[in-house]
């Protein structure tokens, strides 16, 4: 319960962000199937740097960001915000690309 409830807090915060407009990516480059995404996060006027890496199931492969929540965790709880934000931004131009 404890790790759904973080989770969902972390993607309301990524929504956010996209909604600020405050995600760029890039970088992307597809390499037999595994997707690599590096792009940065306006965060509180701080900027961070997000990457990561995805394979054909949408697996995260790995990942890493700047921000403190990232260096205390890693990712044993999940993503953090910023790189969970940098996944979304990237679907959804991915999406329009592909319109
Ligand atoms: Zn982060």
């Amino acid at each position: 319960m404890e790790r759904l409830r973080f989770a969902n807090e972390r993607e309301e915060s990524a929504n956010r962000f996209l909604q600020e407009n405050a995600v760029e990516v890039n970088y992307v480059n597809d390499i037999n199937g595994v997707l690599s995404i590096e792009g940065s996060v306006r965060d509180r006027g701080r900027i961070f740097s997000p990457s990561l890496s995805v394979d054909r199931d949408e697996r995260i492969i790995e990942a890493q960001c700047n921000c403190n929540w990232y260096q205390q965790n890693k990712l044993y709880q999940g993503p953090c915000e910023h790189i969970l934000a940098l996944r979304m931004q990237q679907a959804r131009q991915n999406l329009e690309f592909r319109i």
